[in-house]
């Protein structure tokens, strides 16, 4: 399935992150929202996201690397590339930007957002098992 994909990470306590070429980030507890695509298969890129150990290329990567970072729930729904942006930008009017965290092939502000809350989100997202 190709589409754009959700995950929901939980950050336990505040944490600083060498987030490759981004740098130092520091990050509050709280719930986080990251927007990602896959033009091949949604299932398999999320499978990786999954995976502690891995070797890192996407800064998605080195956070979720971190023992304190924890996926909560995945969100998908069938798009295309240029829907990721646009899923990007609803959620960044929901919640704080970690400013360039994710955007580094567009023009987006970040694709990594804090949250109050993500109930809103499972309105136009399908949860996928994980
Ligand atoms: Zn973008």
């Amino acid at each position: 399935m190709r589409g754009v994909y959700l995950l929901i990470i939980s950050i336990v306590k505040p944490v600083q992150i060498q987030v490759g070429a981004l740098g130092n980030i520091f990050f509050e507890k709280g719930i986080y929202a990251y927007v990602g695509s896959a033009q091949n298969s949604v299932e398999k890129r999320v499978e990786r996201h999954l995976k502690k150990v891995k070797r890192k290329f996407w800064h998605i990567d080195y956070l979720l690397e971190n023992e304190n970072v924890k996926i909560l729930q995945v969100f998908y729904k069938v798009a295309e590339k240029s829907d990721e942006c646009k899923l990007a930008e609803e959620i960044g009017k929901k919640g704080t930007a970690i400013i360039n965290f994710g955007s580094s092939d567009c023009n987006c502000k970040s694709h990594l957002f804090q949250l109050n809350n993500y109930q809103s989100l499972r309105e136009s997202m399908h949860p996928m098992k994980v």
